[in-house]
């Protein structure tokens, strides 16, 4: 196997006998298959979202909620056909599409096992949005919406938070590519069928952040061209103890602050209700359809 560069860390590991940044061999890792009912209302809808977890990470967030599956290694491997079975069972399920969570550092197994399930509802590409657009472009025609993060623009805090110092120059690259692939909205009532949502956590003490973020999705994309969806529900980890900046909630000043200013741009999509119930966002990683 070449040496992998699927990611901009581009460890150039042979990854059939060692792991790159990402932790991951070459077999597809997966913690859980299962409806999800907790993505944004267009994405969820009344039958869920399928959701297929996948282990190991790009990125490094202190904050992540996931960090079982991104960082310690739980999930189990399958074969790209068992995958094909996985997105099969469940279509068979009803749910509304196929939500690929962290996928890219398994970008060519998934890829052939779209080729064998032929899902028929959409398939979203549920990402951090640190992506190279070389990679992006091998899910080009396979990838009906892309629901990337923006997590940062400053340097510092991309640096510090989650490991990426060019955190912003590439994912920055990386939504104007989805964005290409993708660049309306299509509905099927209040289903999203295709298009792209960013997301955007607020981080505390991150307000200036969070205003540059919005800064640059007006300039770089037309507005009712894609959906924002800015979320509140900051979380601290043990993990955040270091950084006692970050390590409280959101207050509703900050978010309030970025949600004004989101409306006041004129920006479509979803605000949360920061007395939202967390524990539903993080389900348990407990192999379940794997
Ligand atoms: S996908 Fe993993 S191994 Fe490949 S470049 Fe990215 S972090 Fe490194």
């Amino acid at each position: 196997m070449e040496g992998c560069t699927l990611c901009p860390r581009r460890c150039g590991v042979d990854r059939t006998s060692a792991v790159g940044y990402c932790a991951t061999g070459s077999l597809v890792k997966v913690a859980r298959a299962a409806k999800h009912f907790w993505e944004e209302p267009c994405i969820s809808g009344t039958e869920g979202s399928g959701t297929v977890f996948f282990s190991g990470c790009t990125l490094g967030c202190v904050f992540c909620q996931n960090r079982e599956i991104s960082r310690e290694g739980v999930g189990r491997e399958v074969t790209t056909e068992r995958l094909a079975q996985i997105f099969q069972n469940l279509e068979k399920q009803g749910v509304h599409n196929l939500n690929l969570v962290t996928p890219t550092h398994f970008t060519p197994q998934i890829l052939q096992a779209l080729e064998l399930a032929k899902p028929a509802v959409p398939v979203v590409m549920n990402t951090g949005g640190y992506e190279r657009v070389e990679t992006l472009r091998k899910w080009e025609g396979k990838v009906q919406i892309y629901l990337p993060d923006l997590k940062y623009v400053s340097t510092e805090l991309s640096g510090k938070y989650s490991a990426a110092k060019d955190y912003f120059s590439v994912a920055s690259e990386a939504i104007l590519e989805m964005h290409r692939q993708q660049p309306e909205l299509i509905w099927e009532g209040d289903l999203l069928k295709r298009g792209m949502i960013v997301r955007h956590l607020v981080l505390p003490g991150g307000m200036r952040d969070s205003l540059a973020v919005l800064d640059f999705l007006d300039k770089a994309l037309p507005k009712g061209s894609f959906l924002l969806s800015l979320m509140s529900q900051f979380t601290p980890t043990p993990a955040c103890g270091a950084f006692p900046e970050i390590n409280r909630r959101v207050t509703t000043y900050e978010y309030q602050k970025v949600a004004d200013r989101a409306a006041e741009l004129g920006f479509a999509g979803f605000a949360q209700d920061r007395r939202s119930a967390k524990k539903e966002y993080t389900p348990p990683f407990d192999l379940e359809g794997v």
